[in-house]
């Protein structure tokens, strides 16, 4: 019962071997990685200059090549919308979740770039989604990875580790 991660745009090589590292941590499942994909334009809402969540994760829910993975994630190099959100990190669904890169880089919010940071925040928001696929909600523990994430700055109070009782949960 593997894991795949998907990657949509430009996804570095450093984000991918480390969201595989941290999922292989905190679920104790193989990750495996799919060739990367285009942007999925299908989804693209240019109003907004975003991407509707929903539709990439349908599209990796009904996709026929990963049916065999217990658990697909997909990386967009890219910012997410919901309807009656101005941008969310990230959407998860029962068997498949999508994360956004775009707001995890420091550039964005115009400051100097941090590799570290990035990438730290990247296996938070990759392990969050994935919790949620696993069936755990919202924690109100605000250093657990399961905490809701408004802003960067609840992402990186929190870490990617599960609390206790997050990791009890898990387990039944
Ligand atoms: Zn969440
Ligand atoms: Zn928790």
């Amino acid at each position: 019962m593997d894991i795949l991660i998907v990657p949509f745009g430009k996804v570095e090589h450093e984000v991918k071997e480390l969201i595989k590292k941290k999922l292989n941590e905190a679920f104790g499942r193989n990750v495996a990685e799919s060739g990367n994909e285009d942007l999925p334009d299908y989804a693209f809402d240019s109003m907004r200059d975003q991407y509707l969540s929903i539709r990439i994760i349908n599209r990796l829910e009904e996709a026929t090549d990963f049916e065999r993975f217990d658990k697909v994630l997909g990386i967009v190099d890219g910012d997410l919308f919901v309807p009656g959100f101005r941008f969310i990190f990230g959407q998860a669904g029962r068997r498949a979740a999508v994360i956004a890169l775009q707001r995890l880089r420091e550039s964005f919010w115009g400051l100097p770039e941090n590799r570290a940071l990035y990438l730290r925040r990247a296996a938070i928001e990759a392990v969050h989604e994935l919790g949620h696929s696993y069936g755990l909600g919202h924690c109100a523990n605000d250093h657990c990875v399961m905490f809701f994430s408004n802003t960067i700055d609840d992402t990186d109070r929190k870490g990617a580790d599960f609390c206790g009782e997050c990791v009890r949960r898990l387990g039944n």
